[in-house]
């Protein structure tokens, strides 16, 4: 049967560790990435594609800094939009091209996304995420000082800007994506985490933060309704001792399952911790959530390959 499915691209999709970000060698990547969009499109399901960002924002973030004598820096919602427009471009390129080879008669269409988010987030308070160029402790204090900057020492790399990771509240233009899908069309959306906005009195203001594309990916995945939420990774499975000789594959598990080996700690915070998280949550309302490689996404949809957990 049909089924509406949320798919979350993981970095890989779109440029892999050690490779040049090149617009040539992200397309190869993202052509790839569609080539397997269009065999779950093929099995007839309604699909909404959401992708990282994370090395595309960094680059921006560096053009900014570099040619911040001649043109002013731009804010991070300002250039989440932009990575979400070049990403989004290629995407729904790539796709397009992929659907009228396979002589599928589907649309394609990129959607901007901003992303709400509270004022009150505690993430606020505590910024975590580190993004951007590496600086000197001296350049740090400069930073901190002129741009109220929170800098931090990065794993011995040299100093970072850490801006906050707050919780997606809601996601902006969901119906016009059920519209969308419910007229035959891909929808690429909510891209990097969506563009971070609060709502004020005047209305809606983008705001320095981002937000993590998984967490994303699920409160896209509720909000669409969605029967299934997929993470495509650059691993076949989600694995208990993980990296160890005793690691152990996980292919079908119930939330309660998932739960105790989370809680057990078996998920790495900030890669396989935020998918489980939001791979738990949203099958908890009854729904199904895969964890599963780029390459057996169409396999995983079909219960033969990859992590589920059902709800
Ligand atoms: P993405 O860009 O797809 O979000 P991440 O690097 O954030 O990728 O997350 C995927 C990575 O999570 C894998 O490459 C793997 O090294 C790591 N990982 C951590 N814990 C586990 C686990 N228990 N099972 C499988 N992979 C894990
Ligand atoms: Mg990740």
């Amino acid at each position: 049967m049909a089924k509406r499915v949320v798919i979350a691209l993981g970095g890989n999709a779109i440029l892999k560790p050690n490779q040049s970000a090149t617009v040539e060698t992200q397309l190869a990547n993202i052509q790839l990435s569609a080539e397997q969009i269009a065999k779950i499109e093929k099995l007839d399901h309604q699909i909404v594609v959401t992708h990282g960002n994370g090395p595309q924002v960094g680059n921006i973030l560096r053009q900014n800094e570099e040619a911040k004598e001649v043109v002013p820096p731009f804010p991070l919602d300002v250039c989440n939009a932009e990575s979400q427009g070049f990403i989004g471009y290629l995407m729904e390129q790539s796709i397009k091209n992929k659907i009228e080879q396979e002589e599928l008669t589907s649309n394609v269409v990129t959607l901007l996304t901003q992303v709400e988010v509270a004022a009150d987030d505690p993430a606020f308070e505590k910024p975590t995420k580190p993004i951007g160029l590496f600086y000197s402790e001296e350049e740090a204090k400069k930073m901190a000082e002129e741009k109220h900057w929170v800098m931090e020492e990065d794993a011995g790399r040299g100093y970072r800007r850490v801006v906050p990771s707050p919780q997606p509240v809601t996601i902006h233009g969901v119906e016009s994506m059920v519209h969308l899908l419910n007229q035959n069309t891909i929808v690429i959306a909510g891209g990097g985490g969506g563009i971070p906005v609060v709502k004020q009195a005047e209305g809606l203001k983008g705001i320095e933060a981002v937000i993590d594309k998984d967490r994303t990916g699920k409160k896209l995945a509720e909000q669409v309704d969605a029967d299934v939420f997929m993470m495509l990774t650059d691993v076949n499975n989600v694995y208990i001792n993980y990296g160890t000789p005793e690691q152990e594959k996980l292919t079908g598990l119930s939330v309660s399952e998932a739960q105790a080996y989370f809680d057990a700690g078996h998920f790495a915070e900030g890669s396989m911790g935020p998918k489980m998280e939001a791979a738990i949550a949203f099958a908890k309302q009854g729904k199904t959530a895969i964890i599963c490689s780029l390459e057996e996404a169409d396999l995983a949809l079909l219960g033969e390959a990859g992590t589920r957990i059902a709800g």
